[in-house]
């Protein structure tokens, strides 16, 4: 255990909104703690060489420029899961440690992630907004009882998303260049490749993780696959499709439907996002995966927890 001396030189910096549990748990350490929840990156630039740690979730971009400017920095703590807004490389070649609250979130993903599937699939967005203007016309649907649910990335999301896709009826086929035949075959399922998967499933479910030099997953290739009505849910990272490829097919493809928790840009900046996002086959939500009060506690407790671990701070 350090002592209270040592406590009070690490200068913490908290650049998003996180849960109190975080705050207070660093505060009641002794620990020197800036809460910054709406920090703008000119700020960011300019405060960073202050701090030894910093702690972020999905706003805050911390840039090789920013990781470079932090002369004291040894800790980045990701509150959440995702670090592609972290420059990794950037941090390993400083001796940065990162930590995560990787698996906190899973289960408020995996419901959003089969709340989107179902919206699209029954046209509820559209629906509802016609119901409440008075026009009660009807729009037929598709079950998700029988279909092929094809999942992209079957980690911690991928996996449960999975079992919840089973116990609706669905036959679950996935890739990942890391398979786990206990857990597919758990699910009744199989692994496939990359191009047997877009061509028959009717759902799919991008899951994957990514870093800040990913490439897109699903390019115009790729899309090009798929069934002419298929629904594609993205949970994971809006980089994982090409933006302009998805909007050139999803135009083509009025009868396919696209849900997404995550843009490039949160809000849209670029003219291919907005004119995306306005399409009437497709449903946006803005990056609420996991924001629920459930995973904001849970993340907040295991990013303190890992935090403390790494500075050294019981
Ligand atoms: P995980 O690491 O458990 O699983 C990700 C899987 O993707 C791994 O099995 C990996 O092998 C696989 N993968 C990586 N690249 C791939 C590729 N090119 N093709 C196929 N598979 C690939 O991570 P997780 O906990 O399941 O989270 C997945 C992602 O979900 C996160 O990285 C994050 O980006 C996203 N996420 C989003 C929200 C949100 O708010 N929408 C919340 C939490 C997580």
């Amino acid at each position: 255990m350090e002592t209270d001396a040592v406590r009070s030189n690490y200068k913490i910096l908290i650049c998003d909104k996180v849960d109190d549990i975080l705050v207070s748990g660093l505060t009641s350490r002794k620990l020197d703690v800036s809460y910054e929840p709406e920090i703008s990156p000119q700020e960011l630039m300019q405060r960073i060489p202050e701090f030894d740690v910093i702690v972020v979730r999905s706003r805050t971009k911390v840039t090789g420029d920013v990781i470079e400017k932090g002369r004291r920095l040894k800790v980045i703590a990701r509150a959440g899961v995702g670090i592609d807004n972290i420059d990794v490389k950037a941090a390993q070649k400083n001796n940065i440690k990162i930590v995560t609250a990787a698996g906190s979130s899973t289960d408020s993903v995996v419901e959003l992630a089969i709340s989107l599937a179902i919206n699209l699939a029954r046209h509820i967005p559209e629906l509802c907004s016609n119901a409440k203007r008075g026009m009660f016309n009807k729009k037929t649907g598709v079950e998700l009882h029988s279909k092929t649910a094809g999942i992209i990335g079957f980690g911690r999301i991928g996996f449960q998303t999975a079992i919840s896709l089973r116990a609706l009826g669905m036959n679950i086929i996935a890739y990942d260049p890391i398979q786990n035949e206990e857990r597919i075959s758990s699910v009744s399922g199989r692994y496939s490749t990359l191009q047997e998967l877009l061509k028959v499933s009717d759902l799919i479910f991008v899951m994957v993780t990514l870093d800040s030099g990913s490439k897109p997953v699903l390019q115009e290739k790729e899309l090009s696959m798929l069934k002419h009505s298929a629904i594609i849910v993205n949970t994971s990272r809006a980089e994982a499709i090409h933006g302009p490829s998805l909007l050139n097919y999803l135009k083509l493809n009025r009868s396919s439907s696209y849900a997404t928790d995550v843009l490039v840009n949160e809000p849209p900046v670029e003219e291919w996002e907005k004119e995306l996002v306005s399409l009437d086959n497709v449903i946006v939500t803005p990056h609420i995966g996991a924001q629920t009060v459930e995973a904001q506690q849970r993340i907040a407790m295991l990013t303190l927890e890992r935090l403390l671990e790494t500075i050294g701070v019981e």
